[in-house]
């Protein structure tokens, strides 16, 4: 509660300064000096007295000392320190070519291009999926099969899920 009281306080001296200030007849906000301060201002503690003008705070006050070099150092140093072999970006020995594309890609890691293909596919086959079924929590509890142009279900996909997509197959996309 004498946090609020003390804010309410702050808030007041504020505004009754800001009035004085403009005088009245001013355009309501013009550009002002904004300055970082910290949250326990001197004035704050006084604020109930009003005491007067010699108590309150300057600029110089209000702001927030920090740490600054003595020194000028010089652009080689700084070069030689922001040169160092453990600040540089390490070189990479582990760049393959896809088997798949023929792009570069990392040993360990799948291709970001032929990732991309398959994730297109994808979404249209669900999109496909979306027309024949009509939303997202129809669908049914067997396999899905996909067929694509000039492919016909065989026996084996009796009464399984079947998805027609209107292009070739895709050669990364095997028939299973
Ligand atoms: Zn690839």
């Amino acid at each position: 509660m004498a946090a609020l009281g003390l804010l309410r306080a702050v808030l007041q001296r504020c505004c009754r300064r800001l009035q004085q200030g403009l005088g009245g007849h001013s355009p309501p906000w013009g550009p002002a000096l904004a300055v970082q301060a910290p949250a326990f201002l001197p004035h704050a503690a006084d604020a109930g007295s009003d005491s007067g003008a010699e108590a309150e705070p300057g600029l110089w006050d209000s702001l927030v000392w920090m740490a600054v070099p003595k020194k000028r150092r010089t652009i080689e140093v700084n070069r030689c320190r922001r040169r160092h072999p453990s600040k540089l970006i390490k070189e990479k020995r582990n760049i393959d070519v896809c088997p798949e594309c023929g792009n570069l890609k990392q040993k360990h890691v799948l291709c970001g291009y032929c990732y991309a293909k398959v994730k297109a596919e994808t979404r249209l086959i669900r999109m496909e999926i979306g027309k024949k079924e009509g939303g997202p929590f129809n669908a049914p509890t067997v396999e899905t099969v996909v067929l694509y142009d000039g492919e016909k279900p065989t026996e084996k996909d009796e009464g399984k899920r079947i998805i027609e997509r209107a292009r070739k197959r895709p050669s990364w996309f095997v028939q299973s």
